[in-house]
């Protein structure tokens, strides 16, 4: 049996959880500095009547694995921002929050998803090009304000 490695996007633990009859899910849980279990994408994959959980375990846990490795846990190395860092949209649209995660493609190498401070839960990805770093703020909406 292989084992699952860490979650590829913070370093954290990762799972898998029976999410329907021959339905597995496999994401990340461990806690995000903004209290959020998980991070990045999750993936859920159907066994069908053809393939047993245990099969589709192991498939995913093939794929998971294959992914690229992360530098140091937590920390998106070499990058600019790093999780838990307050960013914002630097023109255009207003979106300003946290970063929870990373990603990274051919077109946009350095990736990040940002977690809204205004509605919790949302995230958009930008490239990095498209963000700087907003320093941290009396509260400008009604969370709870807490320092880190
Ligand atoms: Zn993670």
């Amino acid at each position: 049996m292989t084992t699952l490695k860490p979650c590829p996007f913070c370093g954290g633990e990762a799972a898998f959880e029976q999410t329907g009859k021959n339905e597995l899910t496999l994401r990340c849980v461990e806690i995000q500095p903004s209290g959020l279990r998980g991070c990045g994408p999750k993936y859920v994959q159907k066994g069908g009547i053809r393939f047993t959980l245990e099969w589709l375990q192991g498939k995913m846990t093939e794929n998971w694995n294959r992914r690229a490795p992360i530098p140091e846990a937590g920390n998106g190395d070499g990058r600019t921002f790093r999780i838990g860092d307050r960013v914002r949209k630097i023109k255009g649209s207003s979106w300003q929050g946290k970063v929870v995660g990373f990603y990274s493609t051919k077109l946009t190498p350095d990736g990040y998803c940002v977690e809204s401070e205004r509605e919790p839960g949302s995230v958009q990805i930008y490239p990095e090009s498209a963000l700087e770093v907003f320093p941290p703020l009396p509260s400008i909406s009604n969370d709870e304000g807490k320092d880190a």
